[in-house]
């Protein structure tokens, strides 16, 4: 993440809004030994011009979150739906005009030396003004990785599990040091799984192929916002198996998807372009649809958006 953090943003932090530079945790705790950790990923979009700002599909984030901490037996007390709350008083404190990343963490939070688990927990919402992740205009060079994806019977890769990042850290640190923009991992069996952020899909004679969640993905949710885009709007059928690795060189079209990558084509994959090395057409009507969908350009995904300055100015009115 290379967004610079202002000490001076507000957080939400031990059941209270404080800013960033006073949310402190102690040297002992547990999930920076141990990992014990689940995170969260949300975007919100600013669109200039409706003068507003879309938090994407934050209801699924939070659903995604909770039953995630459930796999490390976090508990995050407050509902989905008071988590989006949370977020929107968030962005409201901060005035952000901008596009944000929204970073929920719970934790274990006991201060002490011992890997086994107590029912201690804590968790923060952060949210920060953050623009592209990866700078993908002209298409990604990607680059299969020599670490295997981590197991799910060792480290679940459905969750964000602050310990199973280090997976990716690990291939991203060697992708870039490769020269490749994003790396991409295989599992134990060979198959491809995702990328080292975000997940991956194919176009192969006019279908979409993406791994399914069972080959050690996580469940993406920009992974299953592109696929009902596809479907839907673009009349794909969308089919999800196993990928050999040799597919991803004689494929027709290859992106990346998630909340910090967005939607981003692969145009050279192992040195070897992906068909013409040019970003292809179906890449590229996915793309305008996300865009679209997540600006609130599109009628029928306004149900994936919460408008942060609407939503109050809605209330606002409903009390008068
Ligand atoms: N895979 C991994 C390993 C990720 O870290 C992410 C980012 N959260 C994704 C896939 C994409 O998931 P989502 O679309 O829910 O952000």
């Amino acid at each position: 993440m290379k967004a610079e953090a202002d000490p001076n943003l507000i957080v939400y932090f031990g059941g209270q809004y404080m800013p960033l530079g006073e949310a402190r945790v102690g040297i002992l705790t547990h999930a920076l030994h141990y990992g014990t950790g689940v995170f969260e990923g949300i975007r919100a979009h600013w669109d200039e011009a409706q003068q507003e700002l879309f938090v994407l599909r934050p209801l699924e984030h939070y659903e995604r979150w909770k039953q995630n901490c459930g796999i490390l037996r976090i508990v995050v007390p407050p509902s989905a739906e008071e988590l989006c709350e949370i977020t929107l008083e968030l962005m409201r404190r901060n005035a952000f005009r901008t596009d944000v990343y929204v970073r929920p963490l719970a934790y274990k939070s006991a201060e002490r030396v011992g890997v086994s688990t107590d029912d201690q927990d804590a968790f923060a919402v952060i949210a920060l003004p953050f623009g592209d992740y990866l700078h993908a205009d002209k298409g990604l060079h990607a680059g299969v990785s020599s670490w295997r994806r981590i197991e799910d019977n060792a480290i679940p890769a459905r969750a964000k599990i602050c310990g199973a990042y280090v997976n990716s850290a690990l291939a991203s640190d060697e992708a870039r040091h490769c020269g490749f923009d994003e790396a991409i991992f295989l599992n134990e069996s060979g198959h491809v799984a995702e990328g080292a952020t975000c997940n991956i899909f194919m176009a192969r004679k006019g279908k979409l192929i993406t791994p399914a969640v069972t080959e050690n993905a996580l469940e993406g949710i920009t992974r299953d916002s592109v696929m009902e885009l596809a479907q839907r709007e673009l009349g794909l059928q969308v089919v999800e198996r196993a990928i050999d690795r040799s597919e991803l060189y004689v494929c027709d079209e290859l992106f990346f998807t998630g909340t910090a990558v967005g939607i981003a084509p692969v145009v050279r994959v192992d040195h070897r372009p992906v068909k013409d090395g040019a970003i292809g057409a179906i890449t590229r009507g996915v793309q305008q649809l996300y865009f679209d969908a997540a600006r609130g350009h599109m009628q029928t995904y306004l149900k994936w958006l919460l408008p942060v300055y609407r939503s109050r100015n809605t209330r606002e009115q409903d009390a008068i």
